[in-house]
């Protein structure tokens, strides 16, 4: 291990467990280390806990079994549920992790009912980035091709019972658990530097109000600061793909929390994956078809809308449509459309493609092949479920991703590349949350959980898998570090 500056005569703050960044992860990291025992300390630079759990949908990927799947009608089983995850979230997918996150989903899910968060047994039955309704459980593209190949389809994304985004409930729910379990925390404080002594990391320097703050963590320090997105000159040295693109943050995620171990000899995986949200809406994406810039078809409509992202980001370089015809659209209730409105409308299918500059008559005979397809009930170029297959009927529009979406309680739609992201990668850690060297050994005294670490992540993604794996191995790091 990489010694850092000296280690300080005296310590402005002592305590077992340090944890530094009061996300998902942090704060099951706080609840466990509390719980065990250890006297725990949590830092967040931001003026309250949250991060950017607090602003999202709140979905968590949970199956083999759940009270809610049974509720709702699906048997699953932890098998399923890794053989979807491997596929669905590979190539690279760690299978230690999916194994050992499947196996104990189901008591997972209890961890978090009996922490207080609350989850109807209803079913939102159609792609969806975050359901209008307060049903406690989507597909997540688990019913889609190929995953209806490789395992038995059963919806696993579970939704606190918050009418469209949940991350904030959620959050209030694990900070009030780490608060009661005697976690304390202070704010405003950025950690800047890990303190090794004796061999093993000892502390953290940190700046609050302009001043150095030094902490010693007896036990351990447990890394759980978000990914890199917000930090445009990580993504230009390890995920150049994500660069220029909107931020899926709370505007923290500058990553100081993975340079700040790889400055001590920590490894780290993945440094090229991420998330990428597609600005669409999937209930139109699965009604009409997505073509790209040679009008050609490129990825089932149906799927979970972050897949679609990633094909067409790093396939297609964002230059995709959506092709709706009126009642596709119609069919899709107006508060449900995000403020999407077509771009282009035109008689015909040629005219439609000459509008949005695709090469000539190539719309056309796109459309003419799905509609031939779609009138049979099958779709053997991207295996559309029968459900969404109907032809479609000029007058027709094109939607322009580029325009942007306005999710509930954003007041406008902003304009951009159509894409928003954020990192996967991190670093490399064990099962229960021991962060590695470069050597494969564990680096004593430290750990890490969520975006700051490598999850179960290859380079695919699935919504839910992020809150998931944050509070799954979040629970395991904070456990580790307080024995
Ligand atoms: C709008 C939106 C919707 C989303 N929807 C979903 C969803 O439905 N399901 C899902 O699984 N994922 C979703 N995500 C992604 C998910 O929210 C994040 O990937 C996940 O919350 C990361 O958790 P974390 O605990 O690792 O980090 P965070 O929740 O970001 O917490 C990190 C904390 O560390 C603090 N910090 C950072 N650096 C330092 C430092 N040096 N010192 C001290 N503190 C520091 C930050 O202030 C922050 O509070 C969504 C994200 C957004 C923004």
């Amino acid at each position: 291990m990489v010694e850092t500056s000296e280690q300080p005569a005296t310590f402005d703050l002592e305590t077992d467990v340090l944890v530094i960044g009061y996300g998902c992860a942090g704060a099951a990291a706080a609840f466990e280390a509390a719980s065990a025992g250890a006297e725990v300390l949590v830092l967040d630079r931001a003026g309250g806990p949250g991060g950017a759990s607090a602003l999202s949908g709140g979905e968590i990927y949970l199956g083999g079994g759940t009270p809610i799947q049974h509720a709702c009608g699906f048997d699953d089983s932890p098998e399923q549920m890794a053989a979807f995850l491997r596929a669905a979230l590979g190539p690279g997918a760690d299978a230690a992790k999916i194994e050992l996150y499947s196996a104990e989903s189901v008591a997972h899910f209890h961890w978090l009912v009996e922490r207080g968060v609350p989850f109807r047994p209803s079913l939102w039955d159609a792609p969806a980035w975050v359901p209008p309704t307060d049903d406690g459980l989507m597909w997540l593209g688990e019913n889609s091709w190929p995953f209806t190949e490789l395992a038995t389809p059963a919806p696993r994304g579970h939704r606190p019972t918050a009418q469209d985004f949940g991350g904030k409930l959620l959050m209030e729910v694990l900070v009030a658990a780490a608060e009661s379990a005697g976690a304390r925390a202070q704010y405003d404080s950025a950690a800047t530097e890990l303190i090794v002594a004796d061999g093993r990391v000892a502390g953290v320097r940190a700046r609050r109000y302009g001043r150095e703050l030094t902490v010693r963590a007896r036990r351990g320090v447990v890394l759980t600061t978000g990914g890199f997105v917000d930090d445009e000159q990580m993504l230009a040295a390890h995920a150049p793909r994500l660069t220029g693109h909107t931020k899926v943050s709370a505007g923290t995620d500058d990553g100081s929390g993975i340079r700040m171990a790889q400055a001590i000899g920590a490894a780290v995986r993945h440094m090229s994956t991420g998330q990428v949200g597609i600005a669409l809406i999937p209930g139109l994406a699965a009604r009409g078809i997505l073509v790209n810039g040679r009008g050609r078809r490129f990825v089932t409509e149906d799927t979970y809308p972050g897949r679609i992202g990633q094909a067409a980001l790093f396939r297609e370089d964002m230059g995709v449509w959506v092709i709706v015809d009126e009642r596709a659209f119609e069919d899709v209730p107006e508060p449900q459309r995000w403020g999407v409105r077509p771009a282009h409308l035109a008689e015909t299918a040629a005219e439609l493609g000459d509008a949005i500059g695709l090469p000539h008559g190539a719309l056309a005979e796109t459309l003419t092949r799905y509609n031939e397809f779609a009138a049979r009930g099958t779709d053997p170029d991207f295996h559309k479920a029968s459900r969404w297959l109907r032809p479609l009927t000029p007058p027709l529009a094109a939607v322009d991703i580029r325009a942007g979406v306005r999710p509930p309680g954003q007041s406008t739609a902003r304009r951009g590349t159509g894409a928003s992201v954020f990192t996967l990668g991190g670093l490399h850690t064990t099962v229960d949350g021991a962060v590695l060297d470069l050597g494969g050994a564990p680096i004593p005294g430290l750990f890490a959980a969520g975006r700051a670490s490598a999850g179960l992540h290859g380079e695919g993604y699935i919504s839910g898998t992020s809150l998931g794996d944050g509070t799954f191995f979040g629970r395991r790091a904070g456990a580790t570090a307080a024995r």
